[in-house]
């Protein structure tokens, strides 16, 4: 029901990542939610790591405090608002790909999620949640796969793109893949996605209310768009890699 995201200083890996996804979540709590979870990853970090909690955010908090998460460049923070699944450890977001190297979390609800469910299965994937969104997380999984086969190397920002052109249903989409440690990558259909733009820092939100404490320039993203964010860059596209040249961005007035 919440969404955030920070892709910091690709060379120092640091607390503020994990620190920017919590406080954002707190203030996002005003829309509800039912469980909590953050994935982060850096440079020298190597893999992707997870942590989710059904119930309060203080749990989420209490357990990162019992095993804390490794200092990081990038970091996704997700609270649920359960629509498939029931809310449990389990069903809350980040999900993650089959290996493990990719995690997302998802606002909405994928409405082909069970033709994918079964399609991914026939292929042998394998399922821990009851949830649509863990559809998206396998199926990101095996898009960036594909990708890396054709191209060579990993681009999540195009893997992005295909899986928007799949996906029917609403959804924003954040993903961090552990192969690009510096990147945030994130979609949207019917629900909303907004950037927030700092100094050598950026912000992603499913409201701007995630973000206002640290900046007040932001970006609206804008229906069936692509967009891709380092500590230094934000690229916009559609979901076909067509780039949108000079995406508007505005002040927040917030008082
Ligand atoms: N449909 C997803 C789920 O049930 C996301 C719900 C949400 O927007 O929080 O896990």
């Amino acid at each position: 029901c919440g969404i955030v995201g920070y892709a910091g200083n690709p060379r120092t890996a640091c607390g503020k990542p994990l620190e920017v996804c919590l406080q954002g979540l707190e203030r996002l709590e005003y829309r509800g939610y039912d469980s909590a979870g953050v994935a982060v990853t850096a440079p020298s970090m190597g893999h992707v790591e997870v942590r989710k909690k059904a119930g309060r955010l203080s749990n989420l908090v209490s357990s990162l405090e019992q095993t804390p998460l490794p200092d990081a460049t990038v970091a996704i923070g997700h609270t649920r608002w359960a629509t498939n699944g029931v809310p449990s450890d389990v069903n809350a977001h980040p999900h993650t790909s089959q290996d493990g190297k990719v995690a997302i979390i998802h606002n909405g609800i994928i409405e082909n999620a069970s033709q994918l469910r079964l399609d991914l299965q026939a292929q042998g994937y394998r399922f821990a949640s009851a949830t649509d969104t863990e559809v998206a997380a396998k199926l990101l999984g095996k898009i960036v796969d594909a990708v890396i086969e054709e191209k060579g190397h990993p681009d999540l920002f195009e893997a992005m793109q295909r899986l928007g052109r799949m996906l029917e249903g609403a959804f924003t989409i954040l993903a961090i893949d552990e192969r690009e440690p510096e990147i945030v990558v994130g979609a949207r259909h019917d629900s909303p996605l907004v950037v927030g733009l700092g100094e050598g820092e950026n912000f992603l939100g499913s409201d701007v209310a995630a973000f206002v404490a640290y900046t007040k320039k932001a970006m609206e993203i804008d229906q069936d768009q692509v967009v891709k964010v380092s500590s230094d860059e934000i690229i916009v596209s559609d979901f076909y890699g067509n780039i949108v040249e000079n995406p508007r961005t505005y002040e927040v007035d917030w008082d």
